[in-house]
């Protein structure tokens, strides 16, 4: 064992080939990422590393399972030079969207492809419940022969304390409050999990692999049981002083009364622009209770109409998302919504609602479009994110 004295005299520049080696790797990865296939030879080409270099940063990456080779195709002479690749068939990554009604689990590729099959559970009753079930979806994806299972990314509703990886207050599954699913569910599956506040789900899957791609400045409303909002500024999650930022949902739309939100406050915006708006009209029409997921089914197949109250929905959703665009200056916002699968012309009510409301200058420059992406999705790229900076950390 090396004495004090030598650990105090060894030279800081000791570290610099491992920086410069993560650096490497990182260039690799993103080529990968944003080119696809390449063989060694190509990456060397396009990344300007030399070949020794790329050879060795390949070898790193390839024992971390987050590349692997694909199946080179065949050459009329010679040996085909093997193809690199992000990790698909050999390593997989997890995303669990946490939610009202129901939670949702999906597996994908090291390059964010998600592998079809999302599997649905019903949001158990207590927070013990939605650990072990969640376990238990989990462990039936991980089960796959010949896979190795890199991580899950955890999206969460409500006020998200990174620092602590701890739900904070969350209006509509308070079940979660003061806990820590990824850290309970890394423990209960043996491996990496990662919390990730819902909105910012939705802007990463927007980002990586929705309609958002380059952009730097976007924002996401997630219109569901509650408002939120998730923004990217200057290619960056903006997410406050304390990881609070963005809760639009408890915006008071409605000054003097309204109903009570989940958060204690009355006549909050997701009182009144939220799928449990809807689910409220709907009960008081059915003179029985409607939850979250009942409502959009009702709705889509017309046993109760509800067109006049998807229209005030809409109009009190332009209030939140013209201030959106007075506050921020997004180039875009994405609406997340079931609501929008009801009526496909609610989206343009929302626009023209958020054109009356919002200013002119700020308003021509905004589109205001559908979001592709779901939280599934954005845990996906929120793990992938986070095991690719593990591995090659973006900023040394
Ligand atoms: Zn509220």
């Amino acid at each position: 064992m090396s004495s004090t004295a030598s650990r105090t005299t060894a030279p800081v520049t000791t570290i610099r080939p491992a920086v410069v080696g993560k650096l490497n790797e990182r260039q690799v990865l993103r080529l990968l990422q944003t080119r696809g296939q390449m063989s060694r030879a190509e990456v060397a080409r396009e990344s300007g590393l030399s070949a020794p270099t790329v050879s060795k940063a390949v070898a790193s990456l390839l024992k971390a399972g987050l590349l692997e080779e694909a199946e080179a195709p065949e050459l009329a002479r010679g040996r085909p030079a093997p193809r690199l690749r992000l990790a698909t068939s050999s390593a997989q990554v997890l995303g669990i969207a946490i939610d009202v009604g129901h939670c949702e689990v999906v597996s994908a590729g090291l390059d964010g492809v998600l592998h079809g099959e999302t599997l649905k559970i019903p949001t158990p009753e207590s927070y013990p419940e939605l650990i072990a079930t969640l376990s238990e979806t989990v462990h039936k994806l991980m089960a796959k022969p010949g896979m190795t299972t890199l991580g899950c990314g955890v999206s969460l509703p409500g006020l998200v304390d990174f620092r602590k990886a701890r739900g904070v207050l969350s209006p509509n599954v308070p079940m979660t409050d003061g806990h820590a699913p990824a850290v309970d569910l890394a423990a209960k599956l043996g491996i990496e999990c990662m919390l990730l506040q819902e909105s910012h789900a939705l802007c990463l899957a927007e980002r990586h692999y929705g309609l958002a791609r380059g952009l730097e400045n976007f924002a996401v409303v997630d219109v569901g049981a509650g408002v939120g909002l998730g923004l990217m500024v200057g290619g960056r999650l903006l997410k406050g002083h304390s990881g609070l930022a963005g809760e639009i949902g408890h915006m008071t739309a409605i000054a003097n009364g309204g109903r009570r939100c989940g958060c204690g406050n009355f006549g909050c915006l997701e009182t009144v622009a939220s799928d449990s708006a809807l689910a409220y009209h709907a009960g008081k029409k059915l003179n029985r209770a409607v939850n979250v997921d009942e409502v959009i089914e009702l709705a889509k197949t017309g046993v109760v109409e509800l067109s006049a109250e998807l229209q005030e929905i809409a109009g009190y959703l332009a209030i939140g998302v013209a201030a959106v665009v007075n506050l921020f200056n997004p180039e875009v916002v994405f609406i997340h919504s079931p609501l929008l699968d009801i009526d496909p012309g609610l989206l343009a009510r929302v626009v023209e609602g958020v054109g009356q409301r919002a200013l002119p200058p700020s308003f021509t420059e905004c589109r205001i479009l559908r979001a592709e992406g779901s939280k599934c999705q954005g845990a996906v790229a929120g793990i992938i994110q986070h095991l690719t900076d593990a591995v090659a950390p973006e900023v040394v």
